[in-house]
């Protein structure tokens, strides 16, 4: 069972992993009150507005976008809710978008750039141990990647009977280039996400991006989440 981005980001979040924080809304009207809500809640200004549909790929086709203020959220949210969505994973048919995910901005300029991450987590059957999946070209089609540059994926097996160490979370901090408060708020996010995965009972975890905000906060601003 595949779940909605919003409910794998609950998922993720009871488990003490930190997401880019969102609420649901059924139509313009809710979403513009989640929209104010939300800046209540975290001082956004500006609000990510995203199709909850079975489907990535969903920016490419116009099923994330960025509102500058309200009347931008009520404007997109009405023309989001209602349409069918194609994106690169779904029929040209597309998918009808019932609900949107009014999320925070979390690209907002500070010390230093955002960047993104890929990281998933699922079961290697050839071996039988979790695997953690993991690359500095977050953002990207993974599977782009793993044709055009397979040396920038990187994997930890992890075996079950012992959980994720810590110098397993070390080295994939360290593998994604970071450092200072960065390097630690990585490994508290993979560590995190990977009790996440076992206590759940999850058969996968992609979460693409993982991002490091300008003042080095890492958090899961998409989730896939298959229970
Ligand atoms: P999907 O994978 O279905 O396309 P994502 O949630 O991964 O959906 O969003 C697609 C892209 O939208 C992200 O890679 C990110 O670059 C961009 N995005 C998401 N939230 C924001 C935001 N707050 N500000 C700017 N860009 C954003
Ligand atoms: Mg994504």
């Amino acid at each position: 069972m595949n779940l909605h981005e919003y409910q794998g980001k609950e998922l993720l979040s009871s488990f003490g992993v930190r997401i880019q924080r969102g609420i649901v809304a059924q139509n313009a009207q809710e979403a513009v009150a989640a929209a104010k809500k939300l800046t209540e809640e975290t001082g956004t200004g500006w609000h990510v507005i995203k199709a909850q549909v079975h489907a990535g790929g969903r920016g490419k086709g116009g099923g994330v976008k960025l509102a500058k203020n309200l009347e931008q959220v009520e404007e997109i949210a009405g023309q989001i809710i209602g349409m069918d969505l194609v994106t690169p994973q779904t029929s040209a048919e597309g998918k009808r978008v019932h609900q949107v995910l009014v999320a925070e901005d979390v690209y907002y300029p500070g010390d230093s750039e955002p960047e993104e991450y890929y990281i998933s987590v699922l079961l290697n059957r050839g071996t039988g141990k979790n695997m953690i999946m993991y690359s500095t070209e977050g953002g990207m089609d993974i599977e782009t990647v793993a044709e055009e540059t397979p040396h920038l994926i990187f994997h930890e097996e992890v075996d079950p009977a012992i959980g994720l160490i810590p110098f397993q979370a070390r080295r994939i901090a360290f593998n994604l280039g970071l450092s200072g408060l960065a390097f630690k708020e990585m490994t508290k996010f993979v560590t995190s996400l990977y009790t996440a995965y076992v206590e759940s009972d999850s058969s996968l975890f992609e979460i693409n991006p993982v991002l490091k905000t300008s003042d080095s906060k890492i958090m899961a601003v998409d989730a896939k989440v298959s229970l």
